[in-house]
């Protein structure tokens, strides 16, 4: 069908997307509208011309197209920051599998609330000397009014508006008269809300020669017009956050913004004050605590061109810069940058996609790059730079492996191993500080045996199987099921069942073996606000605990230069996650938790308690071999086709009913399969082996469908509601948005008629 029409909005904003209005493309622009794009349209009873915003083009109204005005003319050119955003809502859209409603929701600030205080005031601008001069020339010239203001502003030098205008009695045009002379300053407090409110120390470090290569050789491609995506890879405390804030200084010499992703849990006081400290007011932040308002104060200040660099979590990518020219994503690697609400977008591609739009540059940094990202700068797509060397003098840890199933047979039931006890009691008598780290993030349910390690495990997904009610083990993607088991299959023990620690028992058991010790918690349930997090870590850091246990969370970004110990209670908690991803979550984790150990002058030690010694991503954390690690994943990922190798489309219906959720699931998965077989038989008809010859008899795989599921999601239910999964393979992205749109067109029709079952698209293809 002919996409004649289109969806515009007048004004740029969060709520006006709601309620676009419809018009008809005439012949002659349809080529030329797209999301983005700004037109000219009749607008209201008496059709005055007035500008908006193209948000999508669509082959379908609400509307008796009849009725429809038509769009009068095209406005050449992208040259706002908001069209750009719009077209980059437009890209999520196709991309993720969301509406256009929901995309623009998410790139656009949601407007302010009538009502708040938009607090204009006056400020003397002036020096006092010059104003008190001015204050006498006005008395002698009889300038009443402004003499009035000027002596008022020599008591106070900010003066709210009302008592300005209507005490002082001083008209607009005067003020307007003397702000022009630059003796007065008008503002409003929203332009001033700023987040920050002090600005750090900095002392600027002169770069080592690693570190100024790399900026260099960035800025210089920059220049070039070379805008491939650059990856640092390099060691927590090797210097990337040096190279980011000379990479932003480059920005600004060139007159361009920078945005600067850091992931929320690591967006401290601390590392904010180095950015404020070197870039001054010029820097802003955005993070969940700040109100709707306050979000989009700083998108106006960005607009402005107030503020040069932002600093924030993923949605800070959606500031709307006027001349953005670089975008900084520090621990690319982490799961927060993926956006758990529709469209579940990934902040590392539409970082990339925005650069493309802007003519920015992606800048990516990590000390365990994603396999995405490193396969990437592989193949040359990237540009790889390494950073080899702490720059503090800090030596890396000496790493050791504690095998729990050793431990057992030697009778030590406890959850810490002999080694990691004497550990601590030495720690505790010289007075040193210890992290103890609980990899909760795995705990899934997961049946493992404690005598030899074996984990139970889906027998065609190599993922673990989850242990539901009812006594099933079941496989989260295929929907392979059994019985649970009693006995290990592996070595007959008995010692088979899931693991069940938490953060509160080991404090419990840290204070029984050692009476004197000052324990300090982090979990989920100790910092349910930002301050009582801050809190713990700052008290950490000043010495008044002498052993801090948590979960992931104490494993971020936080220097403790007292900490010559750390141990991993139960590495294999995230080996056992049902997801393909395990590996390379508890390499990272593992890696990060080595790392806070001797980041100051005594050398570190780390404990890695395990039950399975013998898994790659052990051996490899504990040797803090990143390529080592990445050779072995990434044949992994090749031999079963996941990402980066190839990409996954996951679907997930929901509803009330358990049957009605399995059937969306059902229905979903049948259009992909016969989806896959029209494309093999387009291929010559025969069923396809995933691999194929070409006439050079170079074995390859072709771009195959492979259709997975459906299967009950890792939590099948949560508040009432049916969870189901369906999982589809290919090896190009565009032939799953294809299915996405099938899958769309089919359901949309549908649950217009029922409204029972829910769906969501959730692509983890992470290019
Ligand atoms: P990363 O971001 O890789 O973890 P940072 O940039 O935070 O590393 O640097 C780690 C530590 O080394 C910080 O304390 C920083 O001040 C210091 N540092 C970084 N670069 C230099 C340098 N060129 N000279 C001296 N100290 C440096
Ligand atoms: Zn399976
Ligand atoms: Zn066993």
């Amino acid at each position: 069908m002919k996409k004649e029409f289109a969806n515009i909005i007048v004004d740029i904003s969060h709520e006006k997307v709601d309620r676009p209005f419809g018009y008809r493309i005439p012949e002659a622009l349809l080529t030329q509208v797209r999301p983005g794009v700004r037109v000219n349209i009749p607008f209201g009873a008496g059709n005055t011309l007035r500008t908006g915003y193209v948000v999508e083009v669509t082959d379908r109204t609400d509307f008796p197209a009849e009725r429809l005005k038509e769009i009068a003319s095209v406005i050449p050119g992208a040259s706002e920051p908001s069209q750009r955003l719009i077209m980059l809502a437009a890209w999520m859209k196709e991309q993720y599998g969301s509406t256009m409603i929901q995309a623009l929701k998410t790139v656009l600030p949601a407007r302010q609330k009538v009502g708040t205080k938009e607090q204009k005031k006056v400020e003397l601008a002036a020096l006092p000397k010059e104003a008190q001069e001015l204050l006498e020339r006005a008395e002698k010239k009889h300038q009443t009014a402004k003499a009035r203001l000027l002596k008022a502003l020599l008591g106070e030098p900010v003066l709210a508006w009302e008592r300005v205008t209507k005490e002082l009695k001083i008209t607009t045009q005067t003020l307007k008269g003397l702000e022009a002379d630059g003796v007065i300053r008008l503002t409003s407090s929203v332009m001033y809300r700023n987040p920050v409110t002090e600005h750090g120390f900095y002392e600027k470090k002169t770069l080592s020669r690693a570190q100024q290569e790399i900026a260099d050789s960035i800025l210089d491609s920059f220049d070039r017009g070379d805008m491939r995506t650059g990856l640092i890879h390099g060691i927590t405390g090797s210097g990337k956050t040096e190279v980011y804030l000379e990479l932003i200084a480059g920005m600004i010499q060139r007159g361009k913004q920078a945005i600067v992703l850091i992931p929320e849990i690591a967006l401290t006081y601390q590392t904010v004050q180095r950015f404020t400290g070197r870039f001054g007011s010029r820097v802003s932040v955005m993070n969940s605590t700040l109100s709707a308002g306050e979000k989009q104060d700083q998108c106006r200040r960005a607009q402005k061109g107030e503020i040069d660099v932002m600093i924030g979590p993923r949605s800070a990518l959606f500031v709307p810069f006027p001349n953005l020219g670089m975008i900084l994503i520090d621990e690319e690697h982490e799961t927060s940058y993926k956006s758990e609400t529709s469209p579940k977008y990934h902040a590392r591609e539409t970082a990339e996609e925005l650069a493309r739009l802007s003519g920015a540059m992606v800048v990516l940094g990590s000390a365990t790059p994603s396999l995405e990202a490193y396969s990437r700068a592989e193949s040359g797509q990237y540009r790889l730079f390494t950073l080899k060397e702490r720059l503090t003098g800090g030596m890396l840890p000496e790493v050791e492996i504690a095998d729990l199933r050793e431990e057992l047979r030697q009778g030590n039931r406890s959850i810490f191993s002999r080694s990691l006890q004497e550990k601590l009691r030495q720690r505790l008598e010289r007075k040193e500080q210890s992290m103890l780290f609980l990899n909760r993030r795995g705990y899934a349910g997961f049946v493992s045996c404690r005598s030899c390690g074996y984990v139970c495990k889906c027998p065609h997904c190599d993922v673990s199987l989850s242990e539901h009610r009812g006594g099933r083990l079941v496989c989260h993607y295929c929907g392979y099921e059994q019985q649970t088991v009693s006995v290990c299959p592996s070595c007959g023990s008995k010692y088979i069942l899931g693991f069940k620690a938490g953060t509160e028992q080991i404090e419990e058991q840290i204070k029984k073996l050692f009476p004197g010790a000052r324990v300090l918690r982090m979990d989920a349930d100790t910092t349910r606000t930002k301050e009582s997090y801050e809190k713990i870590l700052s008290s950490f850091a000043k010495g008044e605990a002498d052993i801090l246990v948590g979960t992931q969370m104490i494993v971020k970004g936080h220097d403790f230069p007292a900490v010559t110990l750390v141990g991993v209670l139960a590495a294999d908690l995230s080996l056992s996650l049902s997801d393909y991803r395990a590996g390379e979550r508890t390499f990272q984790l593992l890696t990060q938790a080595a790392g806070r150990a001797g980041r100051g002058e005594r050398p570190g030690q780390v404990v890695i308690q395990t039950y399975q010694p013998e898994h790659y991503s052990i051996r490899y954390a504990a040797a803090q071999d990143y390529e080592g690690f990445y050779r072995e994943e990434i044949m992994y990922r090749e031999l079963l086709s996941y990402p980066p190798a190839s990409h996954i489309l996951a679907v997930q219906f929901f509803a009330k009913r358990e049957e009605e959720a399995k059937a969306g699931a059902e229905e979903a998965a049948q259009y992909a399969r016969q989806f896959a077989k029209r494309e093999a038989g387009e291929r010559g008809g025969q069923e396809s082996t995933g691999i194929h010859w070409s006439q050079d008899k170079r074995c390859s795989v072709v771009p195959d469908t492979v259709v997975i599921g459906p299967a009950p999601a890792l939590i099948g239910r949560i508040n009432d509601v049916y969870r189901y999964g369906v999982y589809v393979k290919n090896k190009s992205y565009e032939k799953l948005v294809e299915i996405k749109d099938g899958i769309e067109a089919m359901r949309t029709s549908k649950e217009r008629m029922q409204g029972l079952c829910q769906f969501d698209f959730d692509p983890i293809h992470n290019f």
